[in-house]
């Protein structure tokens, strides 16, 4: 199942993707909540009951050409990144493998969806792409043992983080999370693609095209750390929610390693395309 939030004439709305068409969940039977997070919470009864609204006659749906994106889970609570996750990257930044994952984290209102524009701000030259595979956690759990991490997994969708290097790299101290978090630096759709949608999340297709040329093209079998061990890592020391969104790091080929490098400029077009997730598309404006 392919759920995303799409705006409407009452805010952002939970959708499930049905055909050339998204179903708005809550305003087909109101028993359903009406953001994914919610419907997350509610756990796997109310993913089976959105999937069976999707398919019901009188469904009330929006024609997907017409349909604008928030981020799939536009109220998340927290979103966490993972810095060094694919070797070939480490290696191009000029720093060791990690050996345990290295965590920065971004703003709620740092989150864009697909289509929506990324705003380069004022204060930044060098602002960097980054592809990344997304996990969209689906249950609330802490301490959670590797072997019983995937169960805490409700899907994923794809990623950009967006990156003011000069603000991540050059200031005292390498203030990496203040560089990654300025707002719309947080493009995460079009979709939440479900679990059973994705059998090997270690074995995908990820590539980025700016202004249509291939920038970034790996597979996160490039993963240091996969989708169990950073789910069982990062509850260690912080209760996961539903709708908690994992950025799980980039493989080579973003800007700043570049000779020369490559920096995002107004009128840019971003595309992160992940092999059965979709492709996300944003924009590049000047702010
Ligand atoms: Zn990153």
């Amino acid at each position: 199942m392919r759920l995303a939030t799409i705006s409407t004439w009452a805010g952002p709305r939970a959708a499930v993707q049905a055909g050339d068409a998204y179903v708005d969940v809550h305003a087909t039977n109101p028993r359903m909540p009406p953001s994914v997070r919610l419907i997350l919470e509610g756990g796997e009864p109310y993913l089976r009951l959105a999937w069976e609204l999707a398919q019901a006659p009188d469904a009330i749906k929006y024609e997907a050409g017409k349909v604008r994106f928030h981020a799939p889970v536009h109220d998340a609570r927290k979103i966490v990144c993972i810095g060094l996750n694919y070797r070939d990257h480490a290696a191009e930044s000029g720093a060791a493998i990690p050996r345990e994952p290295i965590l920065f984290s971004k703003y709620p209102t740092a989150l864009i969806g697909h289509e929506e524009a990324i705003v380069l701000p004022a204060v930044s030259q060098e602002v960097d792409f980054e592809a990344e595979l997304v996990i969209v956690v689906g249950r609330r759990g802490r301490n959670i043992p590797k072997e019983d991490a995937m169960a805490y997994v409700a899907g994923y969708t794809i990623g950009h983080d967006v990156s003011a290097r000069d603000w991540q790299l050059k200031k005292d101290g390498k203030q990496w999370m203040v560089g990654k978090t300025f707002d719309t630096f947080a493009p995460a759709g079009p979709h939440l693609v479900t679990i059973d949608e994705v059998p090997d999340p270690q074995n995908l297709a990820i590539c980025l095209r700016l202004n249509g040329e291939t920038m970034q093209d790996s597979n996160t079998k490039q993963l240091v750390f996969g989708v169990a061990d950073l789910i069982a890592y990062l509850s260690q020391v912080f209760t996961l929610e539903p709708g908690d969104l994992i950025y799980t790091g980039t493989p080579p080929g973003v800007g700043f390693a570049r000779k020369p490098p490559v920096y995002l400029k107004s009128g840019d077009v971003v595309e992160i395309e992940i092999e059965g997730l979709g492709v996300l598309r944003n924009p590049v404006v000047q702010g």
